[in-house]
């Protein structure tokens, strides 16, 4: 029977094992990039309560149920407590415990797992793939007799080195695996970026957090209030403190840049917690020590290793809970007093042994498991999100939630890129933030910007337009006409089409302005080319070619076809009337030809002889 301390103590450590969820989310949040944050939050909280559900459901009858030959229990699901507060206090415990586990891997895929998979493996997690080691090792917990075969073989592990973090970490080298890296990561070169989190001070506190919820973890792992709890905390707080400690100078020493890097401290410090976790109870303050040290190093060295088999551990959970899981476990049959040796009736080489067997059973079995479902998952539902996504960032693609700075820097880096400031977003203002005034600022300067574009665009129009009319007559001018002239013969010898022009002249202009000023002269040429243009064909251009010279082309026409029309353009204005004195007209005479495969030079040239030639047969005519 368990007394008051004992219910007490249970749950007391229960409400401290669970600040490892917000120790987790502050230090993965702060390890990761802005843009992921708040999905790695949510992810952080999601998975505790899908993990509550279904350890409530299938996890604790499999742990911790009446055993089936030491292989899985076969009772207690959908747990019902009764009257019986020991078992609430106890499933309360260790629903916390199979929480921590199924949130090791959000770290090691954040930045680029997709949330609904990431649930479904969560609920795999806590449901199947951690109860079934956990009762293998851990069986008898709640009732004595049911012992998993691990544990009736001797193994050891206090708190779960193995059963709870290296659980949780091959599962995340599954994912981290089946997903692949992070955008950037690692480039084609063989080059390896460090993406660097956004908050460091926040993945600190989170440490923190984790640092104290680690006193409820390996303490209330005694499952009852004793004395030995101050000696499980002296060799938590040992082991810690030189994990961390070897980190920081190992890191100084040894990293690119000899500074004690961040992330390798927080890192060692975990790396402490979790090698001790199996032995807090059995080793003695150097074994504490040692353990510490030797997960420190291998906090170190497992992270580089990832790295050189190119596999991306967003915040280095598999060196922490994974590589360190298996030594702390190990560790235990190395240090483990010799009274409790004696106390089991075996040698310290046959603990090692089995040491080794059960925390190599948690790797096979973790990451066989989990890598297998985890490929079906993926097979129905990819459990990576799409390019686009990582690259907008999992707030904004998986919660609509978004942040003014992250849409400034998009809106800044699609104006770079399509070198367009019209492509430019504005952004919603966030009002009395330092971020809402730049924003807003942002917006006036991108207003500016788009109305000076729009005005240089107009400008560059009429420019052009200018550039190509002619001023009286707003008809295409010389260059223009004799530009699409050379275009037309290049097209019309390519593909063997017909092309015919007219160059005409108005007949005794100078008399008109002689008689009736250059204004009046100005007019005739004006209505003139307004009335030639409504003779023409669409598809006819017509261009001012000299003072009172005028150039028609004709494309797909032959000679007899031009002669005709160009014989209408000439009886158009022999007809038209102006009103500046009685029966005033004009007329004029032009040369038609048809291309010959001659150039452009040579074609107006034969059209002037033609046109000069009406001219002497006696005007008004078109000479072909
Ligand atoms: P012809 O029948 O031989 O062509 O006699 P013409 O008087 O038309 O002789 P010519 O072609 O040599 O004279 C062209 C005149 O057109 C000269 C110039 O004063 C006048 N002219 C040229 N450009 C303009 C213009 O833009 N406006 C006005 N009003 N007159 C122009
Ligand atoms: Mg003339
Ligand atoms: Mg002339």
């Amino acid at each position: 029977m368990k007394d008051i301390a004992d219910h007490l103590w249970v749950i007391i450590s229960a409400m401290l094992v669970f600040l490892m969820q917000p120790g987790f989310m502050a230090l993965e949040t702060g390890l990761t990039r802005a843009k992921n944050s708040i999905n790695v939050a949510i992810k952080n909280m999601s998975d505790f309560i899908v993990s509550v559900a279904a350890f409530w459901f299938i996890g604790f009858g499999i742990m911790f149920g009446k055993t089936l030959y030491g292989i899985t229990g076969v009772t207690d699901f959908f747990v019902n407590f009764d009257v019986d507060n020991w078992k609430a206090a106890f499933f309360v415990f260790q629903a916390v415990f199979a929480g921590t586990a199924a949130t090791i891997d959000s770290g090691a895929v954040a930045e680029r797992a997709k949330f609904s998979t990431y649930l479904i493996m969560s609920f795999i997690t806590s449901a199947f793939i951690y109860p079934v080691f956990g009762h293998w090792a851990w069986g008898g917990l709640f009732y004595p007799e049911n012992q998993g075969w691990l544990q009736k073989l001797g193994f050891l592990d206090f708190a779960g080195s193995s059963v709870v973090h290296s659980i949780g970490a091959w599962v995340a080298l599954s994912g981290v695996i089946i997903i692949g890296p992070r955008i950037g990561r690692f480039t084609e070169d063989g080059r390896v970026n460090k993406i660097r989190g956004h908050n460091l001070v926040f993945a600190y506190l989170g440490v923190c957090i984790l640092f104290f919820a680690w006193f409820g973890f390996n303490a209330g792992s005694t499952l009852a209030a004793s004395p030995k709890v101050a000696n499980i905390l002296a060799n938590t707080i040992i082991s810690a403190s030189f994990g961390g400690l070897t980190t920081l100078f190992v890191s100084w020493l040894f990293s690119d840049n000899h500074l004690p890097e961040p992330e390798m401290i927080i890192n060692g410090i975990l790396g402490g917690l979790v090698g001790i976790t199996a032995g807090c109870y059995y080793v003695g303050e150097a074994g504490a020590l040692i353990i510490g040290i030797v997960s420190g190093f291998i906090v170190f060295s497992g992270t580089h290793l990832l790295e050189k088999l190119r596999l991306d551990d967003a915040v280095g959970a598999i060196p922490v809970h994974g590589f360190t899981g298996v030594w702390g476990t190990i560790a235990t049959g190395i240090f483990i007093r010799e009274s409790f040796l004696v106390e089991m009736g075996t040698t310290r080489s046959h603990q090692i042994l089995v040491q080794a067997l059960g925390s190599f059973t948690a790797l096979a079995w973790a990451l066989g498991m989990s890598f297998i479902l985890m490929k079906i998952i993926n097979r129905f539902s990819p459990m990576r999100v799409s390019r686009a996504y990582e690259e907008i960032g999992l707030n904004i693609a998986e919660h609509g939630a978004s942040s003014s700075i992250l849409e400034l820097s998009s809106s800044v880096r699609k104006i770079i890129e399509s070198r367009n400031i019209k492509t430019a977003q504005k952004i919603d203002v966030e009002y009395g933030t330092e971020i809402g005034e730049l924003t807003g600022y942002f917006n006036t300067m991108i207003d500016d910007l788009k109305a000076k574009e729009e005005a240089a665009e107009e400008a560059l129009e009429s420019l052009h337009c200018m550039a190509v009319t002619d001023g009286l007559t707003q008809i295409s001018n010389r260059k223009n006409i004799t530009d699409t002239l050379e275009k037309e013969i290049s097209r019309s010898i390519r593909y063997g089409k017909k092309l015919s022009i007219l160059l005409f002249d108005v007949d005794f202009f100078k008399q008109v302005n002689d008689t009736y000023g250059h204004i009046a002269g100005d007019k005739v040429l004006v209505d003139i080319s307004g009335a030639v243009g409504d003779v023409l064909r669409e598809s006819d251009y017509m261009g001012r070619y000299g003072g009172e010279e005028f150039l028609i082309i004709f494309p797909e026409t032959e000679l007899a076809g031009a002669y005709i029309i160009s014989n209408r353009i000439r009886e158009t204005v022999e007809k038209m009337m102006w009103d500046f004195c009685d029966g005033f007209r004009v007329t004029i005479s032009g040369g038609v030809v048809e291309n010959c495969g001659e150039d452009l030079t040579r074609m107006i040239k034969r059209a002037d002889s033609l046109l000069y030639h009406a001219k002497g047969s006696g005007r008004n005519r078109i000479e072909k």
